[in-house]
């Protein structure tokens, strides 16, 4: 298994010193491992003068699998836009042919407190959103703004899916349900718009392959509604990319703990970069306060997905269950009479866990 490295800037650093450590455990107990470090984001504009030089592109190319930290910081933020870290991060999708994007929304029944909705509705809650994440109307052409035969200015997109596309994302669904709850909802807006109303017949011949999954649809502004009202009644989500931009993050401020939430996006051979969803965190960087945890299930969802080990992948995530059940906290999801710990504490309570 040739891992990519990328600890990009802030907390990045920190959090994936802590998930080295859950792989060292793996490793150590047989897990056949190679690691490769490079600098992602700011770190690598001060080394290579780019956020995705060619030294990073070499060994993300050459890898399985590569785990990032998060990029980003304001001493970065009068740089050029092409040189700024979050350049680092679309440059690194598009190389590697990410289309797939997976959200977990998942919710420690021992974390219920953290979110804003009530923990009866939120307790327990574990839902993974596939957004795809390559094509759509942010990518469609053509697009632009033009003045119209009246004299008027006005602004266009287009919003386009191909079979192939559709088909791709649809298996990344039905495969996803296949190893979970086997329930997989489509969210599109076939009532008013032709391209969804496409995407939902794709899908609806793609199920053909998976007659043990129960295929569902909703419309778009249904599902924002459901997924406050009973967030629970969803297994498998898989969506487009403008639909998945907005209800992933709808979703993951359902668990109410940015620090958290995992994060993968994978290309047609299930390669993956594997980050957690928040960004750097420069408030905090160099501090040891942040919290690892989600760049610990990170490193769980790649055993799962890119390596297929699904053993490994839940030891870690019931390693994670054991620590937050023995009531260990970092500072962002800390309740009185619970016990705070730095982040690398944190990595020291999963790593005896394991
Ligand atoms: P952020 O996610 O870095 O931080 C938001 C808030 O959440 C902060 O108060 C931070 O302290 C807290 N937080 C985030 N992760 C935490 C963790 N693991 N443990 C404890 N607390 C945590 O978002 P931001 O402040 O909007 O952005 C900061 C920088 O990160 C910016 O430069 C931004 O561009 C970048 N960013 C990068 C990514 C990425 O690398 N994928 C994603 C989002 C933002």
């Amino acid at each position: 298994m040739k891992i990519a490295v990328l600890p990009g800037d802030g907390i990045g650093v920190e959090i994936v010193k802590q998930a080295l450590r859950v792989l060292e455990v793996l490793r150590s107990d047989g897990l056949k491992l190679e690691l490769e470090q490079a600098p992602l984001g700011g770190a690598a504009y001060d080394q290579y003068g780019a956020p995705y030089p060619e030294f990073t592109q070499k060994i993300c190319r050459a890898a399985d699998a590569v785990l990032l930290g998060a990029v980003g910081g304001p001493q970065y933020d009068t740089l050029d836009f092409q040189l700024r870290p979050e350049r680092g991060l679309l440059g690194i999708r598009k190389d590697l042919g990410l289309f797939a994007n997976l959200r977990p929304a998942v919710l420690f029944p021992e974390l219920a407190n953290a979110s804003t909705l009530k923990p009866e509705v939120v307790a327990g809650l574990d839902i993974m959103i596939v957004r795809e994440l390559t094509g759509d109307i942010y990518f469609g052409q053509p697009r632009g703004t033009r003045t119209n035969d009246q004299g008027v200015r006005e602004a266009f997109n287009t919003m386009i899916y191909s079979e192939p596309e559709i088909r791709r994302i649809a298996h990344v669904g039905f495969g996803l349900a296949m190893k979970r709850g086997r329930k997989l909802c489509s969210v599109d807006k076939a009532n008013v718009l032709e391209c969804t109303g496409f995407w939902k017949e794709i899908v609806i011949d793609v199920a053909k392959e998976y007659p043990q999954v129960a295929l569902s649809h909703m419309y778009v502004d249904n599902a924002a509604m459901q997924l406050v009202r009973n967030p629970k009644q969803f297994d498998v989500i898989v969506t487009g990319n403008l639909f998945g931009d907005i209800l992933s993050d709808e979703a993951s401020m359902l668990t109410g703990s940015i620090g958290m939430l995992a994060s993968a996006s994978l290309d047609a051979n299930n390669k993956g970069l594997y980050e957690p969803a928040h960004g750097s965190a420069p408030d905090i960087a160099g501090k040891n306060l942040a919290n690892p945890l989600a760049t610990i299930l990170s490193v769980a969802m790649m055993l799962r997905y890119t390596f297929n080990n699904e053993a490994a992948g839940s030891r870690i995530e019931a390693a994670v269950k054991k620590v937050l059940g023995a009531g260990c906290r970092t500072a962002d999801i800390f309740e009185p009479g619970m016990q705070k710990l730095s982040c690398s504490e944190m990595g020291d309570a999963v790593v005896k866990a394991m």
